[in-house]
């Protein structure tokens, strides 16, 4: 416990919060060990866990031989989290436990982006997900909105996603307000960070770095259990990270961008280049070539592999995490980026040898990271949600003023 630790509040906060973390990171613990782990005393290891398993947050487990007191766990199915991933075309939700397992799952298109229509859909997926699972609303925690863009996760606002067409919307309160549940709304990619870290390859570290790749190219950083922003929410904007000098035009206008040569479009467009018999070729198209032994697409998806092991270089070599996950739907082009994307990245990233952990990507992982923006209240006691629906109706969500007013940009 830091020693600027004053008030009792505080410091309690900080106790519950070093329990509760050991034991997601251990599975099942017993009472000793805790005290061991985390240097509380005994006596309030016993204190804070009595509150917990009153809580419905901790149970006890099945007596196992010479323990005096029985392991504790954490109790994953007293507490529900709705996940929801907007793209440019639909809404992907679950229903999840706090273990971001999923329950119940529905997908629904979404034909406009306008704010007030998405939230409305968010709101009637959310109602629908907790009907189909005969889940108690009281026992839903919230909802997790993720989207590729800058958030400001604060205060619920997508400050820009140029992909959604949003530009100053308060996304969160919108669907609170729908929804009469607490909002978190984060990136796409941070919400993929904290559900690795919280419950995937990365539960047992400090701090992750989990890059993916598809539709565009990103990163997101967790630090000591929290998401690392930068100074208005921008951080991990890596597939801006140039990799050539005087490289391929991205498409956000600079040359030599690591999405210029990594992201799907870009995989597809540098086969279009190769000849004209590629032009009706879709991304699925260069896999099913690859897999053929063509040699144009062998020859585009080896150059993206380099270009991949030089982006994941410079994200370990500016961060230095303990853990490194790639993610994404672009993981399945990995049979043919792997050997240029493994030569790239160990001639560059400095230190001793690392791993790259790949995730095993299925349609649940964004939806499970949103679910995970929901469950980190347990976790981290410092991350409110963007708006509650009680905030909102008193009128005190109202967040920055006249900046605020809903903007909307066709595609
Ligand atoms: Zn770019």
């Amino acid at each position: 416990m830091p020693r600027h630790a004053t008030n009792a509040g505080t410091s309690r906060a900080l106790n519950r919060r070093l329990i509760v973390n050991e034991i997601r990171r251990a599975g099942s613990i017993a009472r000793s060990e805790l005290a061991d782990l985390t240097g509380l005393s005994g006596a309030a290891v016993t204190f804070i866990t009595s509150e917990l398993i009153e809580e419905g947050l901790l149970r006890e487990d099945p007596e196992s031989a010479g323990q005096r007191r029985r392991p504790l766990s954490l109790n994953y199915s007293n507490h529900f989290a709705i996940g929801i991933k907007l793209t440019e075309t639909e809404l992907q939700g679950v229903l999840t436990d706090l273990s971001t397992t999923v329950i119940a799952g529905q997908r629904r298109a979404v034909d406009a982006h306008q704010p007030e229509q998405v939230a409305t859909a968010c709101a009637e997926l959310a109602l629908e997900l907790i009907a189909q699972s005969g889940t108690p609303v009281s026992r839903v925690s919230g909802i997790g909105l993720a989207l590729p863009g800058i958030v400001d996760a604060r205060q619920g606002i997508v400050t820009e996603s140029s992909r959604i067409g949003w530009h100053y919307v308060p996304v969160a309160r919108l669907i609170a307000e729908k929804a009469g549940l607490r909002v978190w709304v984060d990136n796409d990619v941070n919400a993929f960070a904290l559900g690795e870290h919280l419950f995937g390859l990365g539960r047992q570290a400090q701090s992750v770095a989990a890059m993916t790749i598809g539709r565009g190219v990103g990163a997101g950083l967790v630090v000591n259990g929290g998401i690392f922003r930068g100074h208005r929410g921008g951080a991990g904007e890596v597939g801006h990270i140039p990799i050539a000098i005087d490289g391929r035009l991205c498409e956000c206008g600079r040359h030599g961008c690591l999405e210029a040569y990594v992201s799907e479009q870009s995989i597809v467009k540098q086969l279009h280049e190769r000849s004209d018999d590629y032009r009706k070729c879709s991304a699925d198209d260069v896999l099913a070539l690859a897999q053929s032994g063509n040699f144009d697409a062998l020859a585009v998806l080896d150059r993206a592999g380099g270009g991949l092991g030089r982006g994941l270089a410079a994200l370990v070599n500016m961060f230095d995490p303990e853990v490194l996950v790639l993610g994404g739907e672009g993981v399945r082009f990995l049979p043919y980026f792997k050997k240029a994307m493994t030569g790239e990245f160990e001639r560059l990233a400095f230190g001793e040898k690392r791993r790259i952990d790949v995730h095993e990507w299925n349609d649940d992982a964004w939806t499970r990271g949103a679910a995970g923006l929901v469950v980190q209240q347990f976790f981290n006691f410092d991350v409110p949600p963007g708006a509650s629906p009680i905030r909102a109706a008193e009128g005190e969500a109202e967040p920055v003023g006249e900046t605020l007013e809903l903007s909307y940009r066709p595609l």
